[in-house]
């Protein structure tokens, strides 16, 4: 859809002047600044609106209306605790600067930029299919529908494409670990059977190493895209503070150092990712936004709770 172009605003101005509907002042405000945390353009939002849970979207967190520009905000959401929103607002956020849609062209940094995007989750997605290794719960769910024709909520090839993409860039944001235990998982899967997936035009990276400067082409694609990121160091930083932000502290060079000696035995990726998180809880105090409560949420998630126990 053509819109006019904005003038040029402040981001935070810009977002604030976007009509929410029918959230609380507080909902708002928190939606607003978790929008303006993840650095992703809001020029095709039109409106932001929020939804109940009703008869037949039970468990529907977010949505994006591509026609009329309408980023909706699901209660299911709004009682999440804040990292599990933050997700959801990257998630639909991604939706809404689809590389599949040409008007998006200057988002990504021109025409041929955007068709690599694009190029990029494509191969993600069909590399997800074949070794039938996704990045989260979902994503497989789709990827049955997708299969089965009979499926009452059969989707299409291209709608498989536009949820990878949203999916990706929801995990590269708030969940780099789990992405890196999908490539390793996508990776081994090709190597242990190359016939079988002979048909994979070039393996699809998801996610470079930390310290790398180097990103790989989804990555890039991210970096190009997002407000106030220009290169690989910057999009590591970018992903630090919106994990701290939603965590809602900012943890202090002693809290780094106390936590470094606590993680002993992990791999890089959730090295770093839990000893920002054990940094948070020795700073938490005890209230009824309990962040031990998240910090198990997501040690849950990344199946590293036996490790942390042990
Ligand atoms: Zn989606």
């Amino acid at each position: 859809m053509e819109t006019a172009p904005r003038p040029v605003v402040e981001r935070r101005e810009l977002i604030e002047s976007i009509p929410a509907v029918g959230f609380t002042e507080d909902q708002q405000q928190d939606l607003f600044t978790q929008m303006y945390a993840t650095g992703l353009p809001v020029s095709n939002v039109q409106t932001f609106v929020r939804r109940a849970n009703d008869r037949g979207h039970e468990n529907v967190a977010g949505h994006w209306a591509q026609g009329r520009g309408e980023f909706a905000v699901y209660d299911l959401a709004l009682k999440d605790i804040s990292e599990q929103r933050l997700a959801v607002i990257v998630h639909e956020g991604a939706h809404a600067n689809t590389p599949r849609h040409e008007s998006n062209a200057h988002l990504f940094g021109g025409e041929d930029s955007r068709q690599e995007a694009l190029m990029h989750v494509t191969h993600l997605a069909e590399q997800s299919l074949q070794t039938g290794k996704f990045i989260d719960g979902y994503h497989a769910n789709l990827a049955e529908r997708l299969r089965n024709p009979k499926h009452p909520k059969h989707i299409d090839k291209e709608t498989f494409i536009e949820e990878t993409w949203a999916i990706y860039t929801e995990h590269r944001l708030t969940n780099p670990a789990k992405l890196a235990q999908v490539q390793v998982a996508q990776q081994r899967a090709i190597e242990r059977n190359p016939r079988k997936f002979k048909d994979i035009d070039g393996y699809q990276a998801l996610i470079s190493p930390p310290e790398s400067s180097e990103a790989t082409g989804l990555e890039s694609a991210l970096i190009t895209l997002l407000d106030g990121v220009e290169n690989k160091a910057e999009l590591q930083k970018h992903v630090a503070t919106l994990s701290r932000r939603a965590a809602g502290f900012e943890e202090s060079a002693e809290s780094m150092d106390v936590a470094e000696g606590i993680i002993i035995s992990l791999d890089d990726w959730k090295r770093q990712e839990l000893t920002q998180r054990i940094a948070a809880m020795l700073l938490a105090p005890a209230g009824p936004n309990n962040r031990i409560v998240r910090f198990r949420l997501d040690a849950d998630r990344d199946n590293t709770k036996q490790k942390l126990a042990a």
